[in-house]
């Protein structure tokens, strides 16, 4: 392609250029020395931005392995398991449970909203006999642009035994995540979100009290099995072929984050999300999500009455080179999402907010053009010098 395209997706997001010259390094024996050197490092790295001490196993799959790994390791059929879905990624871990033959009490909050822990809290006061064996969140809900909190999640829980599986995909290395602190049993993310890399590889993390449980499980799980991973990882390896080049690639962006510091990545994402976010407003669009509980990763927005979100997709791709993604199951073609995860930058924001208007003009949505971008450069000009 001879023209710049901006990937503005919630994942695969753009690659950093030291990152896609360390995907193309020689291929290496994956049972040799220099192997066992990238493990060690990586897992090392990934541990630093999940902020733990506990295991951090990488597997050759994308989130959805990863998340399938986190029920048939810690889980059992016949296990009763309180799934809470705010949207379709939600969904889909409640299924997995489902696909194992969990007993999946589910609660569902409205699209566009994030868990409310007063629900969570009387669902486990109900729960005398202390049956559940795991709650399911999702840190980041990504179809929605809602993120949960955690550690209010972990709070409620209390001394209760559930363990908290966590899908954070679109959440880990975006948003703090106090994984020990906050005593988060299991989290999932994976590779081309946060971190940057092309898909590939999905990192699971596994405290003590979730290994005492996989003790117990009896799932079906072989390509799965986490217990099998930690053995090898012990020796420096990995139980099946790894996706050696995704492991180069995480390397240097590791690097990138410890360059940085996570405080600056996290600064800098609520930073491009409050961006994203006053534009789109000065044009007059509604945000799926509340401020309080928007994600900083990617922004869902409402298309404007009486416009398809896929033709403001469809525009946007044509003709302005924007890549946006669209919305899922109930919310198809009624939403909009603007990925700001991973190698987005300011100025990348202000452009997808000005193709964003002369897109809605073409439209037939008055839009004043300018008054996004404007709106945007203010919050940029307010933040001076703090990034
Ligand atoms: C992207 C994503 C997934 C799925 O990941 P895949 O790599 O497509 O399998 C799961 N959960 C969330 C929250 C995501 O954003």
């Amino acid at each position: 392609m001879y023209e710049k395209e901006y990937l503005m997706l919630p994942g695969p997001t753009p690659v950093p250029p030291r990152v896609l010259r360390a995907l193309s390094e020689p291929l290496i024996n994956h049972r040799g020395p220099s192997f066992k050197t990238l493990i060690e490092e990586v897992t090392e790295g990934v541990k630093y931005v999940y902020q733990t001490k506990n295991d951090v196993l990488i597997l050759p799959s994308s989130g959805t392995g990863g998340m399938e790994a986190a029920i048939v390791n810690f889980l059992s059929a016949g296990d009763k398991v309180l799934a809470l879905s705010i949207g379709a990624f939600g969904d889909r871990f409640a299924t997995i449970a489902q696909t194992y033959g969990c007993i999946v009490d589910k609660v569902d909050f409205e699209w566009g909203t994030a868990v409310d822990l007063n629900v969570v809290k009387a669902k486990l006061a109900a729960d005398v006999n202390k049956e559940y064996k795991a709650i399911l969140v999702t840190h980041n809900e990504t179809a929605t642009g809602v993120c949960n909190d955690l550690k209010g999640l972990s709070e409620i829980r209390g001394d209760h035994p559930a363990l908290i599986l966590v899908d954070s995909v679109s959440g880990l290395g975006v948003m703090e995540v106090k994984t020990d602190e906050w005593g988060l049993d299991v989290i999932v993310t994976a590779a081309q979100k946060g971190f940057m890399i092309p898909p590939g590889v999905a990192f699971v993390s596994v405290s003590p009290r979730a290994w005492a449980a996989y003790e117990k499980s009896t799932a079906p799980k072989f390509y799965w099995d986490l217990g099998s991973a930690k053995k090898f990882l012990e020796k420096g390896q990995t139980p099946v072929t790894p996706a050696i080049p995704q492991l180069t690639g995480l390397r240097e962006a590791l690097k990138l984050f410890r360059e940085k510091g996570m405080d600056y990545i996290f600064a800098k994402q609520l930073y491009l999300r409050d961006i994203t976010r006053a534009g789109a407003k000065a044009l007059g669009l509604k945000m799926l999500a509340d401020d309080a509980v928007a994600s900083a990763a990617v922004t869902a927005v409402w298309a404007p009455e009486g416009i398809e979100a896929k033709a403001i997709n469809k525009k946007m791709r044509e003709e302005y080179n924007v890549v946006l993604a669209g919305g899922q199951k109930k919310l198809e073609n009624k939403i909009f999402r603007i990925g700001h995860l991973g190698y987005v930058q300011h100025l990348d924001i202000l452009a997808t907010i000005g193709a964003l208007e002369m897109t809605l003009k073409e439209l037939g949505y008055p839009v004043e053009l300018g008054a996004g971008v404007k709106a945007a450069q203010e919050v940029i000009m307010s933040r001076k010098g703090l990034l």
